[in-house]
């Protein structure tokens, strides 16, 4: 089904503007983006201006360095101890849901994890956080996708801040005074699966346990600009798109602003349907890019996820191990399609509800 709007949360949607614009660069024969070689003159040109585009949008600061990798956000659940522990053999982690699990679950192979905090619903204060000193490194996922939970406010850590931000880096402005290392697979709010960025404070470079294989040590691939093997090009070129066409509309301050205004709207008609809807997350942590809520009689989930199918309403079915219903909304996701959505609860609310 094609008609409609999709709010998934594995993979956001691209702008008609940017996937037309994507469309007629996958034409067939010579120059077509499909088989651009990554060793030519043009790619390094693309590479360049999608890492110069970046720069200006989140202010990196030049003592970062932008990796662009394949593997996908996962395989950095793994490359982040090999690459950061150094002689440490200690991690803190925050748990604030789904992701922060696998991360933590996958450092556990390779360090000795401490839990930083855990925050099931709420984001408790930095001063309720325990970072343990010896710590290489504490590692934060800003935006749980699963849970609808978001690190809007970034502490000052006494060691550095790694960020898992695949579901709101660009959504959000940075501060990379607090920030080491930025990660992030690109499909949901950077442009289409298969790149993952990673943004490095180059002091941390060099620290990679020698059994790491080469491309995946950061030192290595910031040394070859990213093209010891073959990057993702097609991915690359999406993305390049992707942040020109954010750069065009003001930039991350309004993919911020409009990231605010729509989550609230969603989270004011789940306010206004209160019999009918429950929102699990405590007010100030709730996430601007995936709201999260269940049916206060959960036998209706089925019900709502039907009926927001037949309004063309798609993708909208919770984490297989949360439940209950999610909203994404992601940089390209339409305000037409929000507009549709709110209406929808509070239509769905008024019919169903206690
Ligand atoms: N981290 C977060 C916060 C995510 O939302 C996801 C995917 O949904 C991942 C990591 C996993 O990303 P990938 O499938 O690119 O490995």
């Amino acid at each position: 089904n094609v008609s409609g709007f999709s709010f998934s949360a594995a993979a956001g949607p691209l702008p008609d503007e940017v996937a037309a614009d994507v469309a007629a660069a996958c034409r067939a024969g010579r120059g077509s983006v499909l088989s651009l070689p990554f060793t030519s003159p043009a790619f390094r040109a693309l590479q360049e201006e999608t890492e110069a585009c970046l720069r200006r949008l989140l202010a990196i600061p030049d003592r970062f360095r932008v990796l662009f990798l394949a593997g996908g956000a996962s395989a950095q659940f793994a490359l982040l101890p090999l690459n950061l522990l150094g002689t440490a053999r200690q991690a803190s982690y925050v748990d604030g849901g789904h992701w922060s699990r696998r991360a933590i679950a996958e450092a556990r192979r390779y360090a000795e994890v401490s839990i930083a905090v855990q925050a099931s619903g709420r984001i408790p204060d930095v001063g309720e956080w325990r970072v343990d000193p010896r710590a290489a490194y504490c590692h934060v996922t800003s935006n749980e996708t699963a849970d609808g939970l978001q690190f809007r406010e970034l502490p000052v850590l006494p060691v550095p801040l790694v960020a898992d931000m695949t579901s709101d880096l660009l959504m959000r402005p940075l501060d990379f005074a607090r920030l080491s290392l930025v990660y992030a697979g690109a499909q949901k709010t950077i442009g289409t699966p298969g790149l993952t960025l990673v943004i490095v404070d180059e002091r941390l470079l060099g620290r990679a346990r020698p059994e790491t294989p080469r491309v995946m040590d950061y030192a290595a691939q910031a040394a070859a600009d990213s093209r010891l093997c073959t990057p993702p090009v097609f991915p690359i070129f999406v993305a390049h798109r992707m942040l020109h066409w954010i750069e065009a509309r003001g930039g991350v301050a309004v993919m911020a602003e409009a990231a605010r205004r729509r989550s609230d709207a969603v989270y004011a008609a789940l306010a206004e349907g209160a019999g009918t809807y429950v929102m699990p997350v405590d007010r100030a942590s709730r996430s601007h890019v995936n709201p999260c809520f269940r049916l206060a009689d959960e036998a209706q989930t089925a019900l709502c996820l039907q009926a927001a199918e037949a309004a063309g309403l798609h993708d909208l079915r919770g984490h297989p191990d949360v439940g209950g219903v999610r909203v994404s909304l992601y940089n390209g996701v339409a305000d037409a399609a929000v507009d549709a959505l709110v209406a929808f609860l509070r239509a769905f609310a008024r019919r169903h509800g206690l």
